[in-house]
């Protein structure tokens, strides 16, 4: 019996990973390209190298799902152990596949190497196994069908090399040609990007979109200060009916939302973040320049991650010094009065940038980002940020950032780009409030 690849299971391999040395980075990809062909993942391992506990997981999860996908443990050490899992799974011998051992000879001879015996290990499979061919390396992938013991029959079993640069193009030619999807089964999906708006606030606002049993599922996640809205339709009709319920709730949720509903897109909230500034400064011919004190350059480097950012974006200047920030055009007195982490001296830093680097819209940033360095009044975590542009009343923050170094920073230049957001949206100084503003 067949029975279509409506659900997967997704397995990683490896003690990189299961130690935490290396990020599963092959599982997101799978989850990711399944979603778009209306696969759902319903679950993801993460095993050693051990052939008990892969034997163990790949059983249970064939038992899950009438299509698991699983990565690494194919190469010729003696850790690799995935073959003789398969194997002792499907209970089938395992037998040199001669056409995959032309390929190994072959890819090994462009690259002017010999075959030896631990090379060609790679060229064995299960019996009724076969071998995906690997255009980028030489461990070729599996496929196998394994009894499931669930409903549906058989399991379609894939296993791929851990490398991504040899993964990907084997799931493009040699996963996706096998899959039965089921036509009249479609997934859009969506993310939408929100700042300035805590998430129990956010769920509050969105009501009934958020519920578990919904269609679309709208999900949240909370990173750096900004929120991911996950949309997920599903549907049996056309994808324009799916992408027409996402468009549905997405409105829904700008209209509760208003403008802390920033953008929509792939990629990390504070890349869509830079993009959407970048975007309405350049609509608008104004420019951007910086002057950063703890982030040392983070906020500029985050700008200019967008491609076309210099249709905006001047650049800056990292015054991490006194001197520096008084050769800028911080006065002196400022900086002895108030410390260099001061409203004072933030405000200086903008308005001296905003002259010195001639653009519209000047951001500063300058505290404690730690782990050493703070005091009573001022601890670590303690960063004024201020925003100087043309024709309006400088905006200047104090935050107080929870988390290490790293946090504290990426933080910091995240809440100068939300008050630039929020300016460039026709909001008033300090308006609105962010999460972690202290007055
Ligand atoms: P190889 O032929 O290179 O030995 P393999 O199938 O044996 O392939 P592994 O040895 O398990 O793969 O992993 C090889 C490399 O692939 C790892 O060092 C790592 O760089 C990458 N890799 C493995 N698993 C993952 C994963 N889950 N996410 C991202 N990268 C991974």
């Amino acid at each position: 019996m067949t029975h279509v690849h409506d659900r997967a299971v997704i397995v990683s391999t490896g003690d990189e990973v299961t130690v935490g040395q290396l990020l599963d980075t092959n599982g997101q990809y799978f989850a990711q390209r399944l979603m778009s062909l209306g696969v759902l993942p319903i679950e993801h391992a993460t095993v050693p190298d051990e052939l008990a506990v892969l034997v163990d997981t790949l059983k249970r999860s064939c038992a899950r799902a009438p299509l698991v996908i699983m990565s690494g443990g194919l190469g010729p050490t003696d850790g690799d152990l995935t073959r003789q899992a398969v194997a002792a799974l499907t209970g089938d011998t395992l037998v040199l596949d001669g056409a995959a051992r032309e390929e190994i000879a072959a890819m090994l001879a462009k690259r002017g190497r010999p075959m030896t015996e631990r090379q060609e290990r790679q060229a064995y499979r299960p019996r009724r196994a076969e071998c995906l061919s690997n255009a980028m390396g030489t461990a070729p992938g599996l496929h196998a069908r394994v009894e499931s013991g669930g409903g549906w029959g058989t399991t379609d079993l894939f296993c791929l090399p851990g490398p991504p640069g040899e993964l990907r193009p084997m799931f493009a030619g040699g996963v996706v040609p096998r899959l039965r999807l089921d036509p009249s089964r479609v997934i859009a999906t969506r993310l939408c990007h929100i700042v300035g708006v805590p998430e129990a606030e956010c769920v509050q606002r969105l009501g009934d979109l958020t519920r578990r049993d919904a269609n679309p599922l709208v999900g949240i996640t909370a990173s750096g200060g900004i929120l991911t809205l996950r949309i997920r339709a599903e549907t049996s009709g056309a994808r324009s009916d799916a992408e027409a319920m996402v468009d549905q709730a997405e409105a829904r949720a700008r209209e509760v939302l208003g403008d802390n509903l920033f953008g929509v897109g792939a990629g990390t909230g504070w890349e869509n973040l830079c993009r959407s500034v970048l975007g309405l400064m350049a609509e608008r011919s104004e420019t951007l320049g910086v002057v950063e004190s703890c982030t040392g350059g983070m906020l500029g480097e985050m700008l200019t991650t967008v491609p076309g950012a210099s249709e905006a974006f001047v650049g800056g200047m990292i015054t991490y010094a006194n001197a520096l920030k008084e050769s800028l055009g911080v006065r002196g007195e400022t900086l002895v009065r108030h410390g260099a982490v001061s409203a004072e001296v933030a405000g200086e830093m903008a308005t001296a940038g905003l002259e010195r680097l001639g653009v519209d819209h000047c951001l500063a940033i300058t505290g404690v980002a730690g782990p050493d360095g703070g005091s009573d009044s001022k601890p670590v975590g303690t960063v004024h940020v201020a925003l100087a542009s043309r024709g309006v009343a400088l905006d200047a923050r104090k935050f107080l950032f929870t988390g290490d170094r790293e946090d504290i920073r990426r933080r910091s230049a995240v809440s100068g780009l939300a008050m630039l957001h929020f300016r460039l949206r026709g909001h008033g100084s300090g308006r609105p409030r962010l999460i972690w503003e202290v007055s």
